[in-house]
């Protein structure tokens, strides 16, 4: 790495004054929040959606193509902003917005607007990928049939969608596995990958095997500092885990400790078979900046930086060293209420990374502390 760039990460936060600082995603889509819901509705098999089909071809699209799409999420507020004189005098003082009284006579829609933007936690014109927004969705609303159903009481001027109560958002929504799972098919297909597209099986296991012969050759390991600790964490898995390389990498290390392995920030050698792992743009769909967070939280106890290489077992041994507990790197333990963007590892309530830390896996130095 060029010696300027890494005195610039060390010095501070200047590097606005230097190089414009720019996003590796497509620029946000606008949809309308209750849009969300529409697709939803369109994927469980509606084809009838008050806004029509085409309305929502776009949003289906890019999502399904780009789970980490960033939505911008607009409610249609604009047509409440004109003074209430110009509205309802023709006062003429300022413009009205196009097509004024079609969009204001549209108060059911934005009704719903305003209600999927509570459900969310959001507020108006929040940009977020399309990964999180459908998984807080689902969370948060897990039927429709009181956002687009009836008014209570009934009211001829806020009528119910007639797909309220039809069931199509509720079917993906709920989630149901396939009875027969297709290796050709998406490994994930439910929830929120009812929406966007995850690897299939048979990918998955091809880049496995192609990952397991690539860790057992080469003569150096790249591994993101959380995975070095998530490799202790599933230290008692004696065979591999479908989804990740962290069982094949620990071997390579308990076999080779003297190995170098080179500390990344961002996904590296455990991901490469990951069902939400994206190897075009480098990154977790899933969990990707609550593990970046984690990365450099763990660097920071280790003393070191991103692009750190130590052998192996000098490595872990100062892991054990420094880290007694993968509560203090795997929690948001001062805050008793994370946003869902930044969830706990549920991991991080069981024994291993410390059983691991005893029994000094890798190190081969068992601690008596
Ligand atoms: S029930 Fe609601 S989400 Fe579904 S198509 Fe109708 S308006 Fe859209
Ligand atoms: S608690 Fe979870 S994220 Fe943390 S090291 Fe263990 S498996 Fe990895
Ligand atoms: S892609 Fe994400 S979930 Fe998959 S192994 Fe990498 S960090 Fe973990």
């Amino acid at each position: 790495m060029d010696e300027k760039r890494r005195d610039n990460s060390q010095s501070g936060c200047d590097w606005g004054r230097e190089f414009d600082l720019q996003s590796t995603q497509p620029e946000p889509l606008l949809v309308r929040p209750h849009h969300l819901l529409c697709a939803v509705c369109v994927r469980g098999g509606c084809e009838t959606p008050p806004c029509g089909k085409q309305a929502l071809q776009e949003l289906l699209d890019r999502v399904w193509e780009n789970p980490y799409m960033p939505l911008r999420i607009v409610p249609d507020l604009e047509v409440t902003h004109p003074h209430y004189r110009d509205v309802f005098e023709q006062r003429g003082a300022a413009p009205l917005p196009d097509r004024f009284e079609q969009r204001f006579a549209d108060h059911v829609a934005r009704r719903r607007d305003l209600e999927v933007c509570r459900r969310l936690h959001i507020a108006q014109e929040a940009v977020i990928p399309a990964m999180w927004v459908y998984r807080m969705l689902f969370n948060r609303v897990p039927t429709v049939a009181d956002i687009c159903g009836e008014a209570d009481p009934p009211s001829d001027k806020w009528p119910s969608c007639p797909h309220a109560q039809a069931g199509f958002y509720e079917k993906i929504a709920a989630g149901e596995e396939p009875e027969a799972p297709d290796p050709d098919q998406p490994e994930k297909s439910t929830r929120e990958w009812g929406m966007m597209r995850a690897r299939s099986r048979s990918e998955m296991d091809r880049v496995k095997a192609e990952a397991a012969r690539s860790i057992a050759e080469v003569d150096h390991l790249y591994i993101r500092a959380q995975h070095l600790m998530c490799i202790l964490c599933a230290h008692h898995y004696e065979e591999p885990i479908v989804a990740d390389m962290l069982v094949e990498l620990r071997y390579r290390m308990e076999q080779e400790p003297d190995i170098p392995v080179t500390i990344t920030e961002g996904c590296c050698m455990v991901c490469d078979n990951c069902a939400v792992y994206d190897p075009a743009q480098n990154i977790c769909y899933s969990f990707q900046i609550e593990n970046q967070l984690r990365d450099l939280g763990i660097l920071r106890r280790l003393g070191l930086v991103p692009g750190a290489t130590l052998p192996a077992g000098e490595l872990y041994q100062l892991v054990y060293d420094r880290i007694e507990s993968v509560a203090d790197t795997c929690t948001s333990g001062d805050d008793p209420n994370p946003a869902p963007f930044w969830p706990n590892c549920s991991s991080a309530q069981k024994p291993h990374y410390e059983q691991a830390r005893q029994k000094g896996v890798i190190t081969g130095n068992p601690r008596q502390d």
